[in-house]
């Protein structure tokens, strides 16, 4: 980030303007929202700047720059049209340690102006640190149409309460969580429609209603396979909720950026030759914290409930009273599936799909193998890789032919994805070639074959 966005306070803040066109004058009129004192140094203005003038909104000093103009301020913009004399003030400037902004010449200025969405009090600041001010405007202009006129007037209403809540809640969480909800509901959606007083109301009465105690909460959240574009709606709304979230190995870096900044967050999953977390320790962390009024998120990879243990969480937090909801994710299967173009079931194909571990134990893997090896059937394999060999065997040995289509894809939907296909004969030996990492998933069936064509 080249560019440090800060907020500075203008009161008491002494600008100088060098130039008083138009340019100068669009810079003038967002300066005169604050309580800055703001003096303009130029021989001509243009009307807008005589304007404010005369109203007392600003000091014009009618002459040349003068560099003993530039003493005593704090902040200072360049708009003329010299080329030479706005180099010769960024270069004053910036020896007087003086932040300098030199319009429309990013390499003259100390800092740049934001571009800025004003709900005052509530202003959204936007920069593409002066790289792409075409695609500014249209984050702008989408920012404006969605953020309703009167959010002023709901930051003005929170502010006019926030002592109030702060004395009746002695927990930051409880505050938070109560700010939330007038935010998300009907408060909110009253002043927006302009009824303050009726608002008011409300807020007293949740005030009230509110019991100090509020207890905690756990949401077992499936995070999908990688992509943070398949995450559900709610999986995102509950991630920017969350107090704390649990998560582990297969959750991806993308998607734990969009958890709330502020959230605290444990990561229980393997870390390099280290042990994950042992099951029952997580569901013990999940507990304690709904008991201490925590807003939980266990964020899983894929869906909690397809190989995730998702129901060993559930069913301690039943016995233990904790409430709970479980938001469904795409599983590795079927994001590994699309991304890699190969469908689970095909008229022509497969009736039918299994999703099956293939997880090792001592050497061996306890599947019901003739189940398997049903004609028609798509297999998919989770946590196969290291069983590969033995997955291959045990299907050939049940009658598969060794020639039928196997895929291994790699972290499906990521940017890491990779897709290797071969047949139950070789495909061990193909994705030990590619170096295939885990996590990988393993899809056996006819329908592989129609990578080729629509992959
Ligand atoms: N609950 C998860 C599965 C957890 S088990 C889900 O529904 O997807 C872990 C196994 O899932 C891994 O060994 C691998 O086989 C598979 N897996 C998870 N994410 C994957 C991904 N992005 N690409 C390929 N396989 C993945």
């Amino acid at each position: 980030m080249q560019y440090f966005p800060v907020f500075l306070n203008a009161q008491n803040l002494d600008c100088l303007v060098v130039g008083a066109g138009e340019v100068a004058a669009r810079k003038v009129e967002l300066l005169a929202k604050t309580p800055a004192t703001i003096r303009v140094v130029a021989p001509q203005a243009c009307q807008t700047i005589q304007a404010m003038a005369e109203q007392g909104l600003l000091k014009w000093i009618q002459r040349e720059f003068d560099p003993g103009d530039i003493q005593g301020q704090q902040l200072i913009f360049v708009a003329t049209d010299n080329h030479q004399l706005n180099c010769d003030i960024s270069t004053l400037a910036k020896a007087a340690n003086i932040p300098v902004n030199v319009v429309d010449n990013t390499e003259l200025c100390s800092f740049i102006t934001p571009s800025i969405v004003d709900r005052d009090p509530l202003l959204v600041a936007l920069s593409s640190s002066g790289t792409a001010p075409v695609l500014l405007r249209y984050l702008r202009q989408k920012l404006e149409s969605i953020l309703p006129a009167r959010l002023s007037e709901l930051a003005k209403f929170s502010d006019k309460f926030r002592d109030k809540v702060k004395a009746h809640f002695n927990n930051v969480n409880q505050r938070r969580h109560f700010w939330e909800d007038v935010i998300e509901g009907d408060i909110a959606e009253t002043v927006l429609a302009g009824d303050n007083q009726q608002a008011e109301q409300l807020i007293e009465q949740k005030l009230q209603q509110d019991e100090q105690t509020e207890a905690g909460c756990v949401y077992l959240v499936g995070a999908g396979p990688g992509d943070p574009d398949l995450l559900t709606f709610k999986a995102l709304r509950l991630m920017q909720k969350a107090d704390l979230v649990v998560y582990d190995r297969l959750v991806s870096k993308p998607i734990l950026e969009l958890v709330r900044r502020d959230a605290e967050k444990i990561y229980v999953g393997k870390k390099a030759s280290l042990h994950s977390v042992p099951q029952n320790e997580i569901n013990q962390l999940l507990v304690d914290a709904a008991k201490q009024g925590k807003r939980v998120v266990r964020l899983k990879g894929g869906d909690p409930y397809i190989f995730g243990r998702g129901g060993e969480e559930a069913e301690t937090l039943v016995e233990q009273g904790i409430s709970f909801q479980v938001v469904p994710g795409i599983t590795a299967a079927t994001g590994a599936s699309t991304y890699a173009g190969i469908p689970l079931t095909h008229r022509d194909h497969a009736q039918s799909v299994v999703f099956s571990t293939g997880h090792l134990k001592d050497g061996s893997i306890d599947l019901d193998w003739p189940a398997l090896a049903r004609q028609r059937q798509t297999m998919v394999f989770y946590m196969g890789l290291t069983g590969l060999n033995v997955i291959s065997q045990q299907l050939i040995k049940h009658g598969v032919a060794a020639d039928m289509p196997v895929a291994v894809v790699q972290s499906a939907t990521t940017d890491k994805q990779q897709v290797v296909t071969g047949t139950l004969m070789d495909i061990q030996q193909k994705a030990s070639e590619a170096n295939i990492q885990p996590p990988a998933l393993i899809i056996v069936g006819t329908v592989v074959s129609l990578r080729e064509k629509i992959g």
